[in-house]
């Protein structure tokens, strides 16, 4: 794509964005009374406008129907989550049978875990990205230790080569092949929270198969970023959050994927609760644990219908836009945003983007590694209305969102952030 460094094109290509009107659908937060630049939907994702009448229509269910709202009533509370799986399996490219919403991400992960990650004899290892947000390193580093292991022999931690900032697929690759004998499980995220790079999850659970082993993905920047396959791909379980991209709200509800062919195994070894047994004999109180067939087997507790309503809203936002769709417009407007940073400050040593070039391996995401003073230019682009964010120790990460944010946007912030680089 050809841009340019100008109002007038950034303009032209909002009028030209098939997706513009989905910003009226958000809410925009404010900064010194005006709406902000908001580039942090990676982080958590503005409010539907629509999730308020979703949560009333509960919170009258339950004002007017109490108990009764369990099976009484439109969409009774009782099987609320079926109302989920289709849209999220949507999003994350699986079967509606795959997919369940419930929980949170890390507590997801650690279900995953148990059900996944059964190291034996000489199996025991898992190969994860070095730097992978520090809940799924804990989540690793104590499952290992609960099964008898020493964490810091048991994970494997991939680390980009010497003087670079992101994995290359090779390694990653080779690093599987050369682990065969010993691995139990490839555990990364599908895009790393910190660069922004994408995995290739479909060669990673090729290889990771092929070595024999187990693969998951966290997906909690992936899901509602980039499309993914799941099912096709042929991996194995996959969980997520809903409150980044999904824009589902603060501690929002989470998604677990667990592929067909282990989801209707009633024999896989799980942590077991009442809402994942027999949908038919669950009020029956009977002993004897009996797995639903698919996802829904693993749920433990009863649905949270409050973070639930809110995430089938954003869902069907995200079915009026289509994932597709978004992906179109995100890699042009993470695109223009690349080539803004480059166009105004080229040359520039202050700067470094370590996120991948190439559009394919990024999501909306690009992090920049500002190599003096970070803290006070992040202070200096939030004072200006730009809310994006800043993780230790000196990475700020921007992130347009193709569902709420615009060309002008991003010309916007390159133009505070060349005036800010000069102060
Ligand atoms: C955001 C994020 C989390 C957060 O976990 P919660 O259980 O939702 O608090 C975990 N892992 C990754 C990779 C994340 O990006």
């Amino acid at each position: 794509m050809n841009y340019q460094n100008t109002l007038a094109f950034a303009q032209e290509q909002d009028q030209q964005d098939p997706l513009r009107y989905f910003k009226e659908r958000f809410y925009a937060p404010q900064v010194n009374k005006q709406d902000a630049i908001y580039f942090c939907g990676n982080s958590l994702g503005l409010q539907p406008k629509s999730a308020q009448m979703y949560i009333d229509n509960e919170m009258y269910k339950w004002a007017n129907l109490a108990v009764e709202g369990h099976f009484k009533g439109n969409e009774p509370w009782f099987n609320y989550h079926e109302l989920l799986a289709g849209g999220a399996a949507r999003v994350v490219g699986a079967k509606p049978e795959e997919v369940v919403i419930m929980n949170q991400l890390t507590v997801n992960l650690h279900l995953m875990l148990v059900s996944f990650y059964r190291p034996e004899g000489k199996r025991y290892k898992i190969i994860t990205e070095a730097g992978a947000f520090p809940s799924d390193q804990y989540a690793l580093e104590t499952q290992t230790r609960f099964h008898g292991y020493n964490p810091d022999e048991a994970v494997i931690e991939l680390a980009p080569r010497e003087g670079e900032h992101t994995l290359r697929t090779e390694d990653i690759l080779q690093s599987i092949k050369d682990n065969a004998e010993e691995l139990a499980l490839v555990m990364m995220g599908g895009i790393n929270y910190y660069t922004g790079q994408v995995f290739d999850m479909e060669a990673i659970t090729k290889a990771g198969h092929e070595a024999g082993a187990v693969v998951g993905f966290d997906l909690a920047h992936a899901a509602g970023n980039i499309p993914v396959k799941l099912h096709d791909w042929d991996v194995d379980f996959a969980v997520w959050c809903t409150y980044k991209y999904l824009n589902s709200g603060p501690g929002g509800t989470s998604g677990v994927f667990v592929h067909e062919r282990h989801a209707n195994n009633p024999d896989l070894p799980r942590f077991a609760g009442w809402w994942g047994h027999d949908a038919k004999e669950r009020f029956k109180m009977r002993k004897g644990f009996m797995p639903m067939p698919g996802a829904e087997g693993w749920q433990v507790s009863n649905g949270q219908i409050l973070p639930m309503a809110v995430h089938r809203a954003s869902l069907e936002i995200f079915d009026e836009a289509g994932i597709e769709n978004m992906r179109l417009k995100s890699e042009k407007l993470t695109g223009y945003l690349e080539y803004l940073i480059d166009d105004v400050h080229a040359g520039n040593e202050v700067m470094e983007m370590i996120t991948p070039r190439d559009p394919k391996a990024r999501g909306a995401q690009i992090s920049i590694l500002v190599k003096k003073d970070a803290k006070l230019l992040f202070n200096k682009l939030m004072e200006a209305g730009i809310i994006v964010d800043y993780r230790e120790p000196n990475v700020i990460r921007v992130a347009p969102t193709p569902l709420y944010n615009s060309f002008e946007e991003v010309y916007r912030f390159s133009e505070i952030l060349h005036e800010c680089l000069q102060k």
